[in-house]
């Protein structure tokens, strides 16, 4: 299947590394013009805008840190103003700060709260009027398996992912007489930044329940979001797909 997204306009949160710059890359390679936003990787970020102009396609770089309200607003007001429109939003950026709930402290809490689930409310809000007026929009919701199944040591982050279904499906319902769709991607366990700093043994023990046989790549997610992105897809919304090698069959 062809996807042609050449028409489009996509803003991708947390696109300098893992499974941002995944979707991002894929995005561009259909046809879309991205922003790549990142918050501390500038190098990274410029690296794969870099990498898209390389293939013939179009991508910014946009520095915001989604946890900033302000940054939000700006980093939406520069997509349109660079590229006149806003069709497809990825909510990609996200963070762990795990620890055991009897241990956890509130900063650990509020910062997955902020930049996991407060900042997909935000850009979410501000992406509805311009989709409402072109009759199409794209929401995708990079949550997570541990969102369906909770994870010992992942409380915040399982509470954020979870928030994320729940807000996913609620978009989707009041959006589908628009032709805008509201869906959540939840990937198991992909080999990235946020997973390389796992123990031997945590790998290990993950690697044993995934009945694929391996750790997920970023490609494997992104492959999924741009057909979810994708014309072909109009009639999906208010899923949420594990993309987990059948780790969790929910
Ligand atoms: P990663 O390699 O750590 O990359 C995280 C990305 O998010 C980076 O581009 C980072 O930007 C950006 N980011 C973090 N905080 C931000 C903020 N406040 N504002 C803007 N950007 C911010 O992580 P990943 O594994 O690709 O994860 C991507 C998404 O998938 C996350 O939502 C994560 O929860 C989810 N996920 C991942 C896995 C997995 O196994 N890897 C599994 C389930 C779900 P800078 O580099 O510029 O700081």
């Amino acid at each position: 299947m062809q996807i042609d997204l050449s028409n489009k306009v996509a803003l991708v949160t947390g696109a300098s590394r893992g499974i941002g710059r995944a979707i991002a890359l894929e995005l561009a390679a259909s046809g879309a013009r991205v922003v790549v936003n990142y918050r501390s990787q500038q190098q990274q970020a410029d690296e794969v805008v870099a990498a898209i102009e390389q293939a013939g396609g179009t991508a910014t770089a946009v520095h915001a840190d989604v946890a900033q309200p302000a940054d939000i607003e700006r980093l939406i007001k520069t997509t349109q103003e660079t590229y006149g429109g806003l069709d497809i939003l990825i909510n990609n950026a996200g963070i762990t700060r795990d620890n055991l709930l009897l241990r956890m402290k509130d900063d650990e809490w509020d910062a997955v709260i902020a930049t996991n689930l407060r900042s997909v409310y935000q850009l979410t809000k501000a992406v509805l009027r311009p989709m409402m007026k072109a009759r199409w929009g794209r929401i995708i919701t990079i949550t997570s398996v541990v969102g369906l199944t909770g994870n010992a040591g992942q409380a915040n982050y399982a509470a954020a992912k979870a928030g994320l279904i729940g807000f996913t499906k609620s978009v989707a319902r009041e959006m589908a007489s628009r032709g805008i769709t509201a869906n959540a991607v939840a990937p198991g366990y992909v080999e990235t930044a946020i997973t390389d700093v796992l123990s031997d043994e945590i790998k290990a023990t993950a690697l044993a329940n995934i009945p694929v046989g391996r750790l997920g790549q970023p490609d494997d997610i992104s492959k999924a979001v741009v057909f979810l992105a994708s014309d072909a897809a109009a009639y999906i919304t208010g899923q949420t797909l594990a993309i987990d090698g059948g780790m969790t069959m929910y």
